[in-house]
Protein backbone atom coordinates (compact mmCIF):
# COMPACT_ATOMS: atom_id res chain seq x y z
CA UNK A 1 0.00 0.00 0.00
CA UNK A 2 1.47 3.58 -1.10
CA UNK A 3 0.36 6.49 0.87
CA UNK A 4 1.31 9.87 -0.65
CA UNK A 5 1.15 12.43 2.39
CA UNK A 6 1.78 12.42 6.29
CA UNK A 7 -0.59 14.84 7.04
CA UNK A 8 -4.31 14.24 8.98
CA UNK A 9 -5.39 12.16 5.97
CA UNK A 10 -2.27 10.12 5.24
CA UNK A 11 -1.79 9.30 8.45
CA UNK A 12 -5.22 8.27 9.82
CA UNK A 13 -4.70 5.69 6.64
CA UNK A 14 -1.79 4.27 7.98
CA UNK A 15 -3.07 3.93 11.63
CA UNK A 16 -5.87 2.31 10.16
CA UNK A 17 -3.45 -0.38 8.47
CA UNK A 18 -2.45 -1.65 11.53
CA UNK A 19 -2.21 -5.41 12.02
CA UNK A 20 -2.93 -6.01 7.92
CA UNK A 21 -1.60 -7.94 6.05
CA UNK A 22 0.70 -5.75 3.93
CA UNK A 23 3.40 -3.54 3.42
CA UNK A 24 2.83 0.20 3.51
CA UNK A 25 5.44 2.72 2.32
CA UNK A 26 4.51 6.30 3.89
CA UNK A 27 6.10 8.92 1.45
CA UNK A 28 6.27 12.76 2.16
CA UNK A 29 8.61 15.31 0.80
CA UNK A 30 8.81 16.65 4.37
CA UNK A 31 9.54 14.70 7.52
CA UNK A 32 7.49 15.89 9.69
CA UNK A 33 3.38 15.85 10.16
CA UNK A 34 2.33 19.28 10.59
CA UNK A 35 -0.64 20.01 12.86
CA UNK A 36 -1.41 23.53 10.84
CA UNK A 37 -4.47 24.60 12.68
CA UNK A 38 -1.57 26.41 14.88
CA UNK A 39 0.49 27.12 12.30
CA UNK A 40 -0.68 30.97 12.36
CA UNK A 41 0.96 30.88 15.74
CA UNK A 42 3.76 29.97 14.74
CA UNK A 43 3.82 32.93 12.12
CA UNK A 44 2.69 35.02 15.21
CA UNK A 45 5.78 34.06 17.45
CA UNK A 46 3.26 32.52 20.03
CA UNK A 47 4.20 28.92 19.39
CA UNK A 48 7.55 27.08 17.77
CA UNK A 49 7.68 24.42 14.72
CA UNK A 50 8.36 21.59 17.23
CA UNK A 51 5.26 22.20 19.35
CA UNK A 52 3.19 21.89 16.17
CA UNK A 53 5.31 19.27 14.01
CA UNK A 54 6.39 15.85 14.96
CA UNK A 55 8.90 13.52 12.98
CA UNK A 56 7.04 10.91 11.00
CA UNK A 57 9.22 8.37 11.82
CA UNK A 58 8.57 8.52 15.33
CA UNK A 59 4.66 8.68 15.22
CA UNK A 60 5.10 5.41 13.36
CA UNK A 61 7.84 3.89 15.29
CA UNK A 62 5.79 1.31 17.35
CA UNK A 63 3.62 0.42 13.58
CA UNK A 64 5.95 -2.51 12.41
CA UNK A 65 4.14 -2.72 9.23
CA UNK A 66 5.17 1.40 8.03
CA UNK A 67 7.88 2.22 6.36
CA UNK A 68 8.44 6.17 6.13
CA UNK A 69 10.22 7.76 3.27
CA UNK A 70 11.36 11.02 2.13
CA UNK A 71 11.05 12.35 -1.70
CA UNK A 72 8.46 14.05 -3.58
CA UNK A 73 5.85 12.64 -5.77
CA UNK A 74 5.72 14.18 -9.19
CA UNK A 75 3.76 11.91 -11.43
CA UNK A 76 1.23 9.16 -11.14
CA UNK A 77 0.43 6.75 -13.61
CA UNK A 78 -2.52 4.53 -12.78
CA UNK A 79 -2.25 2.67 -15.78
CA UNK A 80 1.35 1.04 -15.16
CA UNK A 81 0.10 1.48 -10.95
CA UNK A 82 3.18 3.02 -10.84
CA UNK A 83 4.55 6.84 -8.67
CA UNK A 84 7.83 8.66 -9.98
CA UNK A 85 9.43 10.75 -7.44
CA UNK A 86 11.69 13.53 -7.76
CA UNK A 87 15.59 12.35 -8.19
CA UNK A 88 14.63 8.83 -8.28
CA UNK A 89 15.57 6.91 -10.97
CA UNK A 90 13.20 4.10 -10.55
CA UNK A 91 9.26 4.61 -10.00
CA UNK A 92 7.69 2.68 -6.85
CA UNK A 93 4.88 0.31 -7.94
CA UNK A 94 1.94 -0.17 -5.52
CA UNK A 95 -1.17 -2.29 -5.35
CA UNK A 96 -2.85 0.11 -3.62
CA UNK A 97 -2.63 3.50 -3.39
CA UNK A 98 -3.71 6.46 -1.03
CA UNK A 99 -3.82 10.23 -1.87
CA UNK A 100 -3.35 12.55 0.73
CA UNK A 101 -1.51 15.39 -0.51
CA UNK A 102 -3.11 18.05 0.36
CA UNK A 103 -3.68 21.34 -1.29
CA UNK A 104 -1.15 24.29 -1.93
CA UNK A 105 -1.88 28.00 -1.68
CA UNK A 106 -3.74 29.55 -4.73
CA UNK A 107 -2.04 32.77 -6.38
CA UNK A 108 -5.82 32.54 -8.63
CA UNK A 109 -3.16 32.43 -12.00
CA UNK A 110 -0.77 35.23 -10.68
CA UNK A 111 2.30 33.44 -10.20
CA UNK A 112 4.63 36.51 -9.49
CA UNK A 113 2.26 37.46 -6.40
CA UNK A 114 4.00 34.53 -4.83
CA UNK A 115 7.07 36.61 -5.00
CA UNK A 116 5.74 39.59 -2.85
CA UNK A 117 3.12 37.67 -0.64
CA UNK A 118 3.49 34.89 1.69
CA UNK A 119 1.43 32.09 1.96
CA UNK A 120 0.08 29.89 4.98
CA UNK A 121 0.79 26.60 4.43
CA UNK A 122 4.19 25.07 5.70
CA UNK A 123 6.28 25.34 8.96
CA UNK A 124 8.55 27.32 6.19
CA UNK A 125 5.81 29.83 5.27
CA UNK A 126 5.31 30.33 8.47
CA UNK A 127 8.62 31.00 9.96
CA UNK A 128 9.35 33.08 6.72
CA UNK A 129 6.17 35.60 7.91
CA UNK A 130 7.59 35.59 11.38
CA UNK A 131 11.27 36.54 10.69
CA UNK A 132 9.46 39.27 7.99
CA UNK A 133 7.42 40.42 10.71
CA UNK A 134 10.67 40.78 13.68
CA UNK A 135 12.76 41.73 10.86
CA UNK A 136 10.87 44.65 10.35
CA UNK A 137 10.12 45.16 13.77
CA UNK A 138 13.77 46.02 14.11
CA UNK A 139 14.70 48.00 11.15
CA UNK A 140 11.57 50.88 12.45
CA UNK A 141 12.97 50.88 15.69
CA UNK A 142 16.62 52.24 13.90
CA UNK A 143 14.73 54.56 11.60
CA UNK A 144 15.02 57.98 12.76
CA UNK A 145 13.41 60.41 10.00
CA UNK A 146 11.05 58.38 7.78
CA UNK A 147 7.87 58.31 9.07
CA UNK A 148 6.19 56.68 5.44
CA UNK A 149 9.06 54.38 5.61
CA UNK A 150 8.46 53.37 9.28
CA UNK A 151 4.76 52.97 8.66
CA UNK A 152 5.47 50.79 5.50
CA UNK A 153 7.59 48.71 8.29
CA UNK A 154 4.86 48.52 10.60
CA UNK A 155 1.98 47.58 8.23
CA UNK A 156 0.87 43.90 7.52
CA UNK A 157 -1.90 42.94 5.08
CA UNK A 158 -3.72 39.91 5.43
CA UNK A 159 -5.53 38.70 2.04
CA UNK A 160 -8.25 36.60 3.28
CA UNK A 161 -10.70 36.35 5.10
CA UNK A 162 -11.30 32.65 6.08
CA UNK A 163 -10.62 31.05 9.39
CA UNK A 164 -7.10 31.25 8.20
CA UNK A 165 -6.66 34.84 7.96
CA UNK A 166 -8.77 36.16 11.00
CA UNK A 167 -6.85 33.97 13.18
CA UNK A 168 -3.53 35.72 11.96
CA UNK A 169 -5.11 39.32 11.70
CA UNK A 170 -6.39 38.80 15.10
CA UNK A 171 -2.81 37.23 16.74
CA UNK A 172 -0.62 39.64 14.78
CA UNK A 173 -2.64 42.74 16.15
CA UNK A 174 -3.28 41.21 20.10
CA UNK A 175 0.38 39.57 20.12
CA UNK A 176 2.70 42.14 19.53
CA UNK A 177 1.30 45.22 20.91
CA UNK A 178 3.03 44.29 24.71
CA UNK A 179 6.32 43.68 24.13
CA UNK A 180 6.63 46.94 21.67
CA UNK A 181 5.31 49.02 24.53
CA UNK A 182 7.80 47.30 26.85
CA UNK A 183 10.64 46.32 24.71
CA UNK A 184 11.18 49.33 22.10
CA UNK A 185 12.00 52.70 23.04
CA UNK A 186 11.03 53.87 19.05
CA UNK A 187 8.54 52.35 18.03
CA UNK A 188 5.21 52.49 19.51
CA UNK A 189 2.51 50.08 19.54
CA UNK A 190 -0.03 52.45 18.16
CA UNK A 191 1.92 52.40 14.96
CA UNK A 192 1.43 48.53 14.05
CA UNK A 193 -1.16 48.61 11.55
CA UNK A 194 -2.35 45.68 10.77
CA UNK A 195 -4.95 45.32 7.75
CA UNK A 196 -7.32 42.28 6.55
CA UNK A 197 -8.18 42.67 3.28
CA UNK A 198 -11.22 40.44 1.88
CA UNK A 199 -13.38 40.16 -1.87
CA UNK A 200 -16.39 38.56 0.95
CA UNK A 201 -18.95 40.85 1.95
CA UNK A 202 -18.01 39.59 5.75
CA UNK A 203 -15.63 38.02 7.25
CA UNK A 204 -16.10 33.70 7.81
CA UNK A 205 -18.14 33.83 5.42
CA UNK A 206 -18.95 29.90 5.77
CA UNK A 207 -20.37 30.52 9.08
CA UNK A 208 -23.58 32.02 10.46
CA UNK A 209 -23.43 35.55 9.52
CA UNK A 210 -24.45 36.38 12.98
CA UNK A 211 -20.85 34.73 13.78
CA UNK A 212 -19.88 36.68 11.29
CA UNK A 213 -20.82 40.16 12.68
CA UNK A 214 -19.44 38.85 16.00
CA UNK A 215 -16.26 38.06 14.51
CA UNK A 216 -15.75 41.69 12.65
CA UNK A 217 -16.81 43.51 15.81
CA UNK A 218 -13.77 41.61 18.02
CA UNK A 219 -11.54 42.16 14.95
CA UNK A 220 -12.19 46.26 14.71
CA UNK A 221 -12.09 45.78 18.98
CA UNK A 222 -8.52 44.54 18.40
CA UNK A 223 -7.46 47.68 16.20
CA UNK A 224 -7.50 45.82 13.00
CA UNK A 225 -8.25 47.67 9.47
CA UNK A 226 -11.03 45.63 7.68
CA UNK A 227 -11.98 46.05 4.15
CA UNK A 228 -14.68 43.87 2.96
CA UNK A 229 -15.85 43.57 -0.70
CA UNK A 230 -12.44 44.86 -1.85
CA UNK A 231 -10.91 42.74 -4.07
CA UNK A 232 -7.05 42.45 -4.70
CA UNK A 233 -6.21 43.73 -8.33
CA UNK A 234 -2.49 43.16 -7.97
CA UNK A 235 0.43 43.04 -5.45
CA UNK A 236 3.58 44.84 -6.04
CA UNK A 237 6.80 44.50 -4.47
CA UNK A 238 5.76 45.88 -0.78
CA UNK A 239 2.08 47.25 -2.02
CA UNK A 240 -1.31 45.70 -2.54
CA UNK A 241 -3.29 47.24 -4.95
CA UNK A 242 -6.92 47.86 -3.97
CA UNK A 243 -9.95 49.33 -6.10
CA UNK A 244 -8.81 52.71 -5.56
CA UNK A 245 -6.72 52.46 -3.35
CA UNK A 246 -2.73 51.36 -2.82
CA UNK A 247 -1.42 50.09 0.44
CA UNK A 248 1.97 49.62 1.87
CA UNK A 249 2.93 47.10 3.35
CA UNK A 250 6.40 45.41 4.50
CA UNK A 251 4.97 42.13 5.12
CA UNK A 252 2.04 40.85 2.93
CA UNK A 253 0.35 37.44 4.00
CA UNK A 254 -2.00 35.63 1.61
CA UNK A 255 -4.53 33.43 3.09
CA UNK A 256 -6.96 33.87 0.74
CA UNK A 257 -7.61 30.46 -1.34
CA UNK A 258 -5.98 26.87 -1.97
CA UNK A 259 -6.14 24.88 -4.90
CA UNK A 260 -4.92 21.26 -5.52
CA UNK A 261 -1.40 20.58 -6.59
CA UNK A 262 -0.81 20.34 -10.10
CA UNK A 263 -0.19 16.71 -9.93
CA UNK A 264 -3.63 15.80 -10.03
CA UNK A 265 -4.12 16.93 -13.90
CA UNK A 266 -2.11 14.03 -15.10
CA UNK A 267 -4.75 11.77 -13.53
CA UNK A 268 -7.40 11.78 -16.16
CA UNK A 269 -10.22 11.29 -13.59
CA UNK A 270 -12.85 14.20 -12.96
CA UNK A 271 -11.49 17.42 -10.72
CA UNK A 272 -13.90 20.08 -9.04
CA UNK A 273 -13.02 23.93 -9.74
CA UNK A 274 -9.98 24.11 -7.28
CA UNK A 275 -8.46 20.76 -8.73
CA UNK A 276 -9.88 18.26 -6.24
CA UNK A 277 -10.45 14.73 -6.95
CA UNK A 278 -14.39 13.75 -7.75
CA UNK A 279 -13.82 10.70 -5.64
CA UNK A 280 -16.53 7.79 -5.44
CA UNK A 281 -18.96 7.32 -2.56
CA UNK A 282 -16.11 4.98 -0.77
CA UNK A 283 -13.03 7.60 -1.73
CA UNK A 284 -11.66 5.66 -4.51
CA UNK A 285 -11.23 7.49 -8.30
CA UNK A 286 -13.11 6.41 -10.40
CA UNK A 287 -12.41 3.28 -12.33
CA UNK A 288 -9.53 2.92 -10.22
CA UNK A 289 -11.33 0.86 -7.37
CA UNK A 290 -7.61 0.39 -5.90
CA UNK A 291 -6.75 3.77 -5.57
CA UNK A 292 -8.54 6.47 -3.47
CA UNK A 293 -7.81 10.14 -2.00
CA UNK A 294 -8.63 11.21 1.08
CA UNK A 295 -8.27 14.93 3.24
CA UNK A 296 -8.35 17.87 1.06
CA UNK A 297 -7.26 16.72 -1.83
CA UNK A 298 -10.61 14.59 -2.18
CA UNK A 299 -13.85 16.46 -2.65
CA UNK A 300 -16.37 14.09 -0.76
CA UNK A 301 -19.83 14.47 -0.75
CA UNK A 302 -21.26 14.61 2.40
CA UNK A 303 -24.46 12.68 1.64
CA UNK A 304 -22.64 9.65 -0.74
CA UNK A 305 -25.71 8.95 -2.32
CA UNK A 306 -25.95 12.49 -3.87
CA UNK A 307 -25.72 12.34 -7.57
CA UNK A 308 -25.29 16.40 -7.94
CA UNK A 309 -22.15 17.51 -9.38
CA UNK A 310 -19.90 20.25 -8.15
CA UNK A 311 -21.65 22.89 -9.63
CA UNK A 312 -24.49 21.78 -8.11
CA UNK A 313 -26.09 24.29 -5.21
CA UNK A 314 -27.94 21.39 -3.67
CA UNK A 315 -24.81 19.31 -3.31
CA UNK A 316 -22.47 19.68 -0.30
CA UNK A 317 -18.68 18.27 0.04
CA UNK A 318 -17.15 17.26 2.93
CA UNK A 319 -15.31 21.00 4.21
CA UNK A 320 -11.62 20.90 4.18
CA UNK A 321 -10.61 20.84 7.91
CA UNK A 322 -8.97 18.41 9.96
CA UNK A 323 -11.82 16.16 10.94
CA UNK A 324 -12.62 15.32 7.11
CA UNK A 325 -9.29 14.69 6.54
CA UNK A 326 -8.42 12.37 9.66
CA UNK A 327 -12.03 10.05 8.81
CA UNK A 328 -11.50 9.81 5.39
CA UNK A 329 -7.94 8.68 5.69
CA UNK A 330 -9.19 5.97 8.80
CA UNK A 331 -12.41 4.88 6.18
CA UNK A 332 -10.12 4.33 3.77
CA UNK A 333 -7.55 2.46 5.67
CA UNK A 334 -10.34 0.52 7.36
CA UNK A 335 -11.73 -0.23 3.13
CA UNK A 336 -8.32 -1.67 2.51
CA UNK A 337 -7.55 -3.70 5.45
CA UNK A 338 -10.98 -5.27 5.15
CA UNK A 339 -10.42 -6.02 0.85
CA UNK A 340 -6.52 -7.68 1.90
CA UNK A 341 -7.98 -10.00 4.74
CA UNK A 342 -10.39 -11.57 2.09
CA UNK A 343 -13.51 -9.63 4.06
CA UNK A 344 -16.30 -6.74 2.85
CA UNK A 345 -15.33 -6.14 -1.06
CA UNK A 346 -18.78 -4.01 -1.52
CA UNK A 347 -18.11 -0.57 -1.81
CA UNK A 348 -18.55 0.84 1.63
CA UNK A 349 -19.39 4.79 1.48
CA UNK A 350 -17.85 7.36 3.88
CA UNK A 351 -20.39 8.93 5.67
CA UNK A 352 -18.48 12.18 7.51
CA UNK A 353 -19.59 13.01 10.83
CA UNK A 354 -19.61 16.96 11.10
CA UNK A 355 -17.90 18.00 14.98
CA UNK A 356 -18.63 21.37 13.83
CA UNK A 357 -16.44 24.67 13.05
CA UNK A 358 -14.70 26.97 15.16
CA UNK A 359 -12.19 29.95 14.86
CA UNK A 360 -9.98 32.12 17.82
CA UNK A 361 -9.80 35.96 16.86
CA UNK A 362 -7.42 36.85 20.65
CA UNK A 363 -8.04 36.06 23.82
CA UNK A 364 -11.58 35.06 25.19
CA UNK A 365 -12.52 35.53 21.37
CA UNK A 366 -13.53 32.91 19.08
CA UNK A 367 -16.69 31.93 17.31
CA UNK A 368 -17.75 28.53 17.58
CA UNK A 369 -21.11 26.51 15.49
CA UNK A 370 -21.33 23.18 16.86
CA UNK A 371 -24.20 20.60 16.73
CA UNK A 372 -26.48 23.43 15.09
CA UNK A 373 -25.79 25.60 18.78
CA UNK A 374 -23.44 29.03 18.04
CA UNK A 375 -21.32 30.33 20.52
CA UNK A 376 -19.15 33.49 20.68
CA UNK A 377 -16.84 35.00 23.13
CA UNK A 378 -14.72 33.34 26.11
CA UNK A 379 -16.85 29.80 25.98
CA UNK A 380 -16.34 29.47 22.09
CA UNK A 381 -12.54 30.37 22.85
CA UNK A 382 -12.34 27.93 26.16
CA UNK A 383 -13.79 25.44 23.23
CA UNK A 384 -11.18 26.06 20.85
CA UNK A 385 -8.29 25.84 23.51
CA UNK A 386 -9.26 22.64 24.50
CA UNK A 387 -10.01 21.02 21.76
CA UNK A 388 -6.63 22.05 19.85
CA UNK A 389 -5.21 20.61 22.88
CA UNK A 390 -7.00 17.49 23.02
CA UNK A 391 -5.64 16.90 19.01
CA UNK A 392 -2.60 18.21 19.41
CA UNK A 393 0.20 15.19 18.39
CA UNK A 394 1.57 13.66 22.14
CA UNK A 395 1.43 14.44 25.45
CA UNK A 396 5.30 16.57 25.46
CA UNK A 397 3.59 18.91 22.52
CA UNK A 398 0.14 19.26 24.57
CA UNK A 399 2.28 20.46 27.97
CA UNK A 400 4.66 22.89 25.69
CA UNK A 401 1.98 24.77 24.09
CA UNK A 402 -0.50 24.83 27.88
CA UNK A 403 2.94 26.52 28.81
CA UNK A 404 3.55 28.92 26.13
CA UNK A 405 -0.56 29.74 26.18
CA UNK A 406 -0.12 30.54 29.40
CA UNK A 407 2.79 33.02 28.99
CA UNK A 408 0.93 34.31 26.30
CA UNK A 409 -2.35 34.63 27.06
CA UNK A 410 -2.03 35.18 30.88
CA UNK A 411 1.10 37.03 31.10
CA UNK A 412 1.48 39.24 27.13
CA UNK A 413 4.50 36.98 26.60
CA UNK A 414 4.62 35.47 22.58
CA UNK A 415 7.89 33.02 23.28
CA UNK A 416 9.38 32.40 20.17
CA UNK A 417 10.95 35.62 18.90
CA UNK A 418 14.05 34.49 17.95
CA UNK A 419 15.40 35.39 14.47
CA UNK A 420 17.93 32.73 13.46
CA UNK A 421 19.00 34.19 9.80
CA UNK A 422 22.62 34.36 9.43
CA UNK A 423 24.07 37.94 9.76
CA UNK A 424 24.08 39.92 6.35
CA UNK A 425 27.64 40.41 6.48
CA UNK A 426 27.71 36.37 6.14
CA UNK A 427 29.00 35.82 2.61
CA UNK A 428 27.28 32.60 2.53
CA UNK A 429 23.87 33.94 3.68
CA UNK A 430 20.87 33.59 0.92
CA UNK A 431 19.24 36.43 0.88
CA UNK A 432 15.64 34.88 -0.30
CA UNK A 433 13.67 36.46 -2.77
CA UNK A 434 11.68 38.86 -1.16
CA UNK A 435 12.97 42.33 -0.96
CA UNK A 436 15.81 42.26 2.37
CA UNK A 437 14.80 45.01 5.08
CA UNK A 438 16.33 48.12 4.78
CA UNK A 439 18.43 49.61 7.38
CA UNK A 440 19.56 53.24 7.13
CA UNK A 441 19.39 56.19 9.31
CA UNK A 442 20.39 54.52 12.52
CA UNK A 443 19.90 55.80 16.12
CA UNK A 444 23.19 56.00 18.19
C1 LIG B 1 -3.13 27.77 8.32
C2 LIG B 1 -4.18 26.68 8.38
C3 LIG B 1 -5.08 26.67 9.44
C4 LIG B 1 -6.04 25.66 9.53
N1 LIG B 1 -6.90 25.65 10.60
C5 LIG B 1 -7.75 24.63 10.75
C6 LIG B 1 -8.58 24.53 11.91
O1 LIG B 1 -8.53 25.39 12.80
N2 LIG B 1 -9.39 23.45 12.02
C7 LIG B 1 -9.44 22.47 11.06
O2 LIG B 1 -10.17 21.48 11.23
N3 LIG B 1 -8.70 22.55 9.95
C8 LIG B 1 -7.86 23.60 9.77
N4 LIG B 1 -7.07 23.67 8.65
C9 LIG B 1 -7.27 22.67 7.59
C10 LIG B 1 -6.58 21.35 7.93
O3 LIG B 1 -5.27 21.59 8.39
C11 LIG B 1 -6.59 20.50 6.69
O4 LIG B 1 -7.94 20.21 6.38
C12 LIG B 1 -5.82 19.20 6.88
O5 LIG B 1 -4.47 19.48 7.17
C13 LIG B 1 -5.91 18.34 5.64
O6 LIG B 1 -5.19 17.18 5.86
P1 LIG B 1 -4.58 16.37 4.63
O7 LIG B 1 -3.93 15.16 5.22
O8 LIG B 1 -5.60 16.19 3.58
O9 LIG B 1 -3.48 17.35 4.00
P2 LIG B 1 -2.21 18.00 4.68
O10 LIG B 1 -2.34 18.07 6.15
O11 LIG B 1 -1.99 19.26 3.94
O12 LIG B 1 -1.03 16.97 4.37
C14 LIG B 1 -0.54 16.77 3.07
C15 LIG B 1 0.82 16.12 3.17
O13 LIG B 1 1.27 15.78 1.87
C16 LIG B 1 2.62 16.14 1.72
N5 LIG B 1 2.86 16.37 0.30
C17 LIG B 1 2.30 17.31 -0.48
N6 LIG B 1 2.72 17.21 -1.73
C18 LIG B 1 3.60 16.19 -1.77
C19 LIG B 1 4.36 15.56 -2.80
N7 LIG B 1 4.31 15.99 -4.07
N8 LIG B 1 5.13 14.49 -2.48
C20 LIG B 1 5.18 14.03 -1.19
N9 LIG B 1 4.49 14.59 -0.19
C21 LIG B 1 3.69 15.63 -0.47
C22 LIG B 1 2.79 17.37 2.57
O14 LIG B 1 4.14 17.56 2.96
C23 LIG B 1 1.87 17.05 3.76
O15 LIG B 1 2.57 16.39 4.79
C24 LIG B 1 -6.11 24.67 8.53
C25 LIG B 1 -5.21 24.69 7.45
C26 LIG B 1 -4.25 25.69 7.39
C27 LIG B 1 -3.27 25.71 6.23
Amino acid sequence: VLVLGGGFAGLEACRALRGAPCEILLVDRQNHHLFQPLLYQVATAGLSGSDIAQPLRSMLAGQSNVQVHRATAVSIDLASRTVAFRDEPDPIEYDHLVLGLGLVTNWFGHASWSRYAIGLKTLHDAYRIRDRMLDAAEAAENLVDDPDERRRLLTTVVVGSGPTGVEMAGAMAELGRREIETEYRIVRAHQLRIVLVSADDRPLSSFHPELSRRTLDDLRSLGVDVRLSSPVRDLREGEVVLDGETIAAHTIVWAAGVRAPSIVHGLGVPLDRVGRILVEPDCSLPGHPNVFAVGDLAAMRVDPGDPGGPGDPASRFVPGVAQGAMQSGAHVGRTIRDRLRGGAVSVRPFRYQDRGSMATIGRAKAVAEIGGRRFGGLVAWLLWLFIHLAFLIDLRSKASVLLKWIAAYVFYRPSNRIVAAAPTDDETADGGHLRSTPSRGRVV
